[in-house]
């Protein structure tokens, strides 16, 4: 049952037994493994995937360098059946930026990407849904889960998609539909870093009880076509260093793609603490760097965007599962951050909750739990993985050259195996009052390899329906202008990667509200994380709107 202006709607309801949120690398090889499992075992078994995105690949936004270990699991024969690793990775270079120079450092190992492959995720995303819907996975782009739903014992039941048609007053417009009800045996959330319906599961089931806050990082990306003398198929640069201060963790990828194409993109942690630092506006800078910029001059920005990023790993991963469901890749937090990699193992975390849910589903009781799925995580490659670099992001706290020193010493010393397990703060904590941190003056774009936020919303091809409620909610309205802008000096206007928070005011400055542009948002989640007042609350919009990513 809905609700639109007080008034119940009836919506029509679909049975599946296992419903997917989410059409990202988890959700995807999840559905996959079902359906090889039913062939295999001559089960049959009916799987949903459901993508808030227009269509599967449009909200996707990575860097990347995909690590085919999972892949290999899920298709050895991957190659033949045309998957979209076309570009083998073959240099790796670790550059420390100064303002003016760089020195090449030795690669850390967790850096090495020897094996790996350079892709775009949307496009192996993209090519997994038609794998998944060649095996009878049916997939609804273009739907938005925006509930979660109870059986009346608390089991999960399924998810009820958005309505459609409903105006910013709440009534029904011309074009109103009601969700659908999508009710299955076992749903799997499988929604991505900062899932929307993942976070109201955190507070229903306790899940988050005993583990660290999950931290994050905010990723802004751009697509180039550059010169061709520019281009280096195959080459992975990191950086770390300018224009950070050593106080604030971030670093930059340059991915080279095939066609002439660099996914270039800049990471900022979000635990960042000076309310004047602007992530958009790092990442434009860093690429006017006198060793950054000849790389793009000449060359064509073709698509922008951002997402947040995990930063948590293994002292952060909640408990997986619940009574109905569980979670899955990013929406459960199982990044590896020294690597920069979560498709791998996002991809093995759909695997084997496939594995789980099939033995539950197949075996006909609807109670069952899929608790063997922990365990299943615990005694796989992803759980060492995580253990082993669970010390290096956290020891950032003090700083650039000690989280450096202390990375080497828990490499190589250690191994990974330290006898000490350092502990995460929540993101929103970490803001020093705007008077107290050091005002930060970004250069005027120049048009060429640095530009302003607008038009970089622009060729984000982002589009929301404008006359529908707001999809940012604010939990008490007064609080932007009493705290936000009175403590921290508005940051949303900073941090959001999209122009979405401006605070606007009468000619003498008086009378200050914040404007909610919601029509650009795409939909990375950093206001729902950074706002210090944990005063924004990001719930979907109506299915389709966002970005419509071509090949982030
Ligand atoms: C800047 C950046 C660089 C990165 N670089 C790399 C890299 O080089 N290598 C690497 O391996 N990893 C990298 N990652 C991480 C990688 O992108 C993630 O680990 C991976 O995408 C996680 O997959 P997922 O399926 O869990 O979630 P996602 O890929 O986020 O997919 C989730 C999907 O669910 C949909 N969805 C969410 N909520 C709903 C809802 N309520 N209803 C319907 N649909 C919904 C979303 O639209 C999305 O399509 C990077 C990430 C970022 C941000
Ligand atoms: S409004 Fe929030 S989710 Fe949307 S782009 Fe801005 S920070 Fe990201």
């Amino acid at each position: 049952m809905g609700e639109v202006a007080g008034e119940a709607i009836e919506r029509e309801s679909m049975e599946f037994d296992v419903v997917i949120v989410g059409a990202g690398p988890s959700g995807l090889s999840s559905a996959i493994r079902l359906r090889q499992l039913a062939e295999e075992k001559g089960r049959e078994i009916s799987v949903c995937v459901i993508e808030k995105g227009s269509e599967v690949g449009a909200h996707i936004l990575s860097g990347a360098v995909l690590e085919p270990r999972a892949l290999n699991e899920l298709f050895p024969d991957w190659k033949e059946r045309g998957a979209p690793l076309n570009t083998p990775v073959d240099s790796d270079q670790f550059l420390l930026l100064g303002k003016s120079g760089a020195l090449r450092l030795p690669t850390p190992p967790q850096m090495n990407n020897h094996g790996n492959y350079i892709v775009s995720l949307g496009n192996v995303c993209r090519w997994l849904a038609e794998q998944a819907e060649a095996m009878g996975v049916e997939i609804f782009p273009g739907f938005a889960a925006a509930e979660v739903l109870y059986h009346e014992d608390g089991r999960v039941k399924g998810v009820a998609t958005g309505d459609m048609g409903v105006g910013k007053d709440g009534e029904q417009t011309a074009n109103y539909q009601p969700g659908f009800e999508l009710h299955a045996k076992q749903t799997i959330f499988a929604e991505g870093c900062r899932g929307s319906l993942t976070k109201t599961l955190f507070e229903k089931f306790g899940l988050r009880d005993g583990v660290d806050p999950q931290t994050f990082g905010i990723g802004i990306k751009e697509l180039w076509e550059v010169k061709p003398e520019n281009h280096h198929p195959g080459r992975v640069v990191h950086t770390i260093g300018w224009p950070m201060d050593s106080g604030t963790y971030g670093g930059s990828f340059l991915y080279h793609l095939e066609d002439n194409q660099i996914a270039v993109g800049f990471v900022i942690g979000l635990d960042y603490d000076n309310p004047h630092l602007s992530p958009f506006d790092e990442f434009q800078r860093f690429k006017t760097h006198p060793k950054i910029r000849p790389t793009f001059e000449g060359g064509r920005r073709v698509a922008y965007g951002a997402r947040a990023i995990n930063e948590g790993g293994f002292q952060s991963v909640p408990k997986l599962t619940f009574p109905g469901g569980l979670l899955v890749g990013c929406t459960a937090g199982f990044l590896n951050v020294p690597k920069i990699k979560g498709s791998h193992t996002a991809m093995k975390s759909g695997m084997l909750a496939a594995e789980a849910v099939f033995d539950v589903v197949a075996g006909d009781s609807a109670t069952a739990d899929t608790a063997g799925y922990e365990a299943a995580i615990k005694s796989s490659w992803i759980w060492d993985e995580l253990y082993r670099v669970r010390n290096i992001r956290p020891a950032f706290r003090w700083g650039l050259w000690c989280g450096l020193i202390y990375s080497a010493i828990d490499t190589y010393i250690f191994r990974g195996r330290a006898p000490w397990t350092f502990r995460h703060y929540a993101d929103h904590t970490t803001l020093k009052k705007a008077s107290e941190a050091r005002r930060i003056d970004y250069p005027a774009p120049d048009g060429e390899v640095s530009f302003d936020k607008l038009s970089s919303v622009f060729i984000s091809n982002t589009n929301h329906e404008e006359n529908q409620p707001a999809h940012l909610t604010l939990r008490d309205d007064k609080v932007p202008i009493s705290v936000n802008l009175a403590e921290y000096d508005a940051p949303e206007q900073r941090y959001c990667p999209a122009g979405v928070y401006e605070i606007i005011a009468e000619d003498d400055g008086s009378n200050p509200q914040l404007q909610i542009n919601a029509q650009n948002c795409v939909h990375c989640k950093t206001c729902d994380i950074k706002d210090p007042s944990q005063n924004i609350d990001w719930v979907v919009p109506e299915g389709g709107g966002g970005p419509n990513y071509p090949n982030m």
